[in-house]
């Protein structure tokens, strides 16, 4: 079962973001980075932010990613999410890519368990219309899993 409820509108999305979603689509979380000095860079831009060139390649999302910060909301701001409160907004990084964050939620844990720096490891869960959503849940490996899990 998803985390929040498929009939959750999936919001219309910029030109520029077409291809991460596409990629999404392939249940492949890929960043946009600059083809010229390798800036990573997300929500998508048609120009690199560090040196104003057009060339862009996408790169894989190393994993284990990390909680960077989280909201738990307990107010629904959508009747589709009111059976599901409380529910997360997580700011999840990825220390391998500085400066990418990416808007998400963390699954399979109560919002109590949710701790700032825990290792994260990704997972799929369908939106509206069929859309593969990446999403998260504690890393379990040995080396990223989160405090007191061994
Ligand atoms: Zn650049």
């Amino acid at each position: 079962m998803p985390y929040l409820p498929a009939e959750l509108p999936f919001l219309e999305t910029a030109h520029e973001q077409a291809e991460f979603w596409a990629h999404c689509r392939q249940r492949r979380l890929l960043f946009q980075a600059c083809g010229e000095c390798g800036r990573p860079c997300h929500p998508p831009l048609p120009i690199c932010p560090g040196c104003q060139s057009a060339r862009r390649v996408w790169r894989q999302a190393p994993l284990p990613a990390r909680l960077y910060s989280y909201t738990v909301v307990h107010h629904a701001s959508h009747p589709a999410v009111k059976a599901h409160l409380p529910y997360n907004i997580a700011l999840v990084e990825f220390p391998a890519l500085p400066g990418v964050r990416l808007i998400s939620n963390v699954v399979e844990v109560p919002p109590t368990a949710l701790v700032i720096g825990m290792a994260l490891e990704l997972i799929w869960q369908d939106g509206a219309n069929g859309q593969p959503l990446p999403r998260f849940r504690p890393a379990t490996s040995r080396t990223g899993g989160p405090p007191g899990a061994s």
